[in-house]
């Protein structure tokens, strides 16, 4: 059996009598796209800060492409693309100065940097973009902005926290076909947090978490299946919510 890019074993965190997270244990397959579905609240993004070290206090493992969390950070982290639920570029800078700081920050040159920023921009089709300040593109471009902020350094998986929130139908569509050729053409595995259920294929990965724990892990396929190929239908009858 192959490393999965991410292991959750048996992970709960609290804010003081709130449990964020209950006794959460998840995979994430190499080379897959897996879909974090939950409503707010549900701890997604408590998950994520885990998982990215933000927060330190919790019990259970979590292992990024074999290297645990807690004992090996820096090879765990380095396997790790992130992009918050928050916006995460400064406005007043251009692009490229956004990228070749963060580049700054994982030890890569700037004689290394520039040829890379190129390459990513490339990848998310901002490569005419390099020299635009982040205040003047449109919501959809500063996602894959920010998502060529999380490729920099060539990470194993990508953490995407509502990724499409906040932007205009078409914008959404590309940001999501972006991540999925990604996955195809980059060989990054991904964890798309999400409240919308039309973003979730059958074949992706599915995690369905509420209230802090999971109820479902398996193929989106799979989870519809149990409601007569609905998965909206099987989302309600897991969680009680309408999806
Ligand atoms: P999601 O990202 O799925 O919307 P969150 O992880 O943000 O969910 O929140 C999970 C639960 O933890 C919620 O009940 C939320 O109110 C609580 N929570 C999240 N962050 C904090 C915090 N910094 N302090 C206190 N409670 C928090
Ligand atoms: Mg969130």
């Amino acid at each position: 059996m192959t490393t999965p890019a991410l292991h959750v074993q048996n992970v709960s965190h609290s804010f003081g009598p709130v449990r964020a997270l209950d006794d959460v244990s998840l995979v994430v397959p190499r080379g897959g796209f897996t879909a974090l579905l939950g409503v707010n609240g549900a701890g997604k993004s408590t998950l994520f800060n885990l998982v990215t070290r933000l927060y330190a206090n919790r019990s259970g493992v979590i292992e990024v492409a074999g290297h645990d969390l807690r004992r090996q950070p820096t090879e765990a982290l380095r396997r790790l693309g992130v992009v918050f639920q928050s916006r995460a570029l400064d406005a007043d800078l251009t692009v490229q100065q956004n990228l070749m700081y963060h580049a700054a920050l994982h030890g890569i040159s700037r004689a290394r940097a520039r040829p890379r920023i190129a390459e990513v921009l490339a990848q998310v089709d901002l490569a005419d973009r390099e020299g635009t300040r982040v205040s003047a593109l449109s919501g959809g471009q500063v996602r894959r902005a920010e998502i060529a902020r999380a490729l920099i350094h060539a990470p194993e998986l990508l953490l995407l926290d509502e990724a499409t929130v906040g932007l205009d139908v078409k914008s959404r569509a590309e940001v999501l076909a972006l991540t999925r050729r990604l996955i195809a053409d980059q060989q990054v595995s991904a964890l798309w947090a999400t409240h919308i259920l039309d973003e979730i294929e059958p074949s992706d990965g599915l995690v369905i978490l509420h209230r802090g724990r999971v109820l479902f892990t398996g193929t989106a396929g799979e989870a519809a299946a149990a409601a007569e190929g609905d998965l909206t239908r099987a989302f309600l009858h897991l969680t009680g919510v309408p999806g």
